[in-house]
């Protein structure tokens, strides 16, 4: 994947001062979604999606009609602003005791979506894994899409030259952020199987993952060195945009 640019291999903080968190990576309709949400019925998961966020925004709002200025053509958010929605959301949940960081596995769906987002999210979270719906058959990501739109009643995925714009976008600017990451985080499922088939191997990819920081956290509460969290480092106002 030629040479890897520098973001998230590293950072200035020693990890148990962030977040763990495991990214649901893959295109548009690759399925990202459905499996997160089944995934945070799993004590211990916390599933955040970027676009559910988004969408649960008030459209007369400032935040509200900049996402949609942005989603209904396709395009990505600007990476500040969507990091900082991002970065108030989660303070938020810790705050109000939905998130709770010490037992809780960050499943991150939609976010981040470019080497830029990578990078600003370094300080707050700790990628343990990435797991990659691979679908080589993009018509097959378009169908779903469509689909998608008469279910969800979603405008963005209604419209063939928006879908494609997405899909364009994804390849353009959120693939190349895997480049970040060692290959040995990257777990590669095919996107095209059954749903419960993709689970199966996503739950076969972070059952070890889950039981080694478990197991992490036990020994270090045992030694009396409970992490803090970066909510409890930067009490910052929430909803400051
Ligand atoms: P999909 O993955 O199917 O494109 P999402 O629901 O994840 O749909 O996102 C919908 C829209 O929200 C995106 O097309 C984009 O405009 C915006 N969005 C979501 N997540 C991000 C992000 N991390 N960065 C920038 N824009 C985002």
């Amino acid at each position: 994947m030629g040479q890897k640019p520098s973001a998230a291999k590293s950072s200035s903080l020693p990890s148990p001062h962030r977040y763990k968190a495991i990214l649901l990576f893959g295109a548009p309709g690759s399925g990202k979604g459905t499996q997160g949400k089944i995934l945070s019925a799993i004590p211990g998961f916390f599933h955040t999606a970027t676009g559910d966020i988004f969408r649960s925004l008030d459209l007369r709002s400032e935040v509200g009609r900049t996402f949609w200025e942005y989603s209904s053509r396709g395009e990505l958010v600007p990476d500040e602003f969507t990091i900082n929605v991002w970065k108030n959301y989660i303070k938020g949940m810790e705050m109000t005791n939905a998130f709770h960081p010490e037992t809780d596995l960050l499943v991150m769906d939609g976010i981040p979506r470019s080497v830029k987002q990578t990078q600003l999210l370094e300080d707050t979270i700790d990628v343990v894994k990435i797991i990659y719906l691979v679908c080589a058959d993009m018509n097959k990501m378009v169908e779903r899409l469509r689909r998608r739109a008469l279910k969800e009643n979603r405008v963005d995925d209604a419209n063939d030259t928006v879908i494609r714009k997405r899909l364009e976008v994804y390849e353009k600017n959120t693939k190349p952020l895997l480049d970040c990451y060692p290959s040995d985080k990257i777990a590669q499922v095919d996107a095209t199987m059954s749903q419960i088939k993709v689970l199966q191997k996503i739950i076969e990819v972070l059952v070890p993952v889950k039981s080694a920081i478990d197991h992490a956290k036990e020994t270090q509460e045992r030694s009396g060195l409970a992490p803090t969290s970066p909510a409890a480092r930067t009490p910052e106002p929430v909803g400051a945009i």
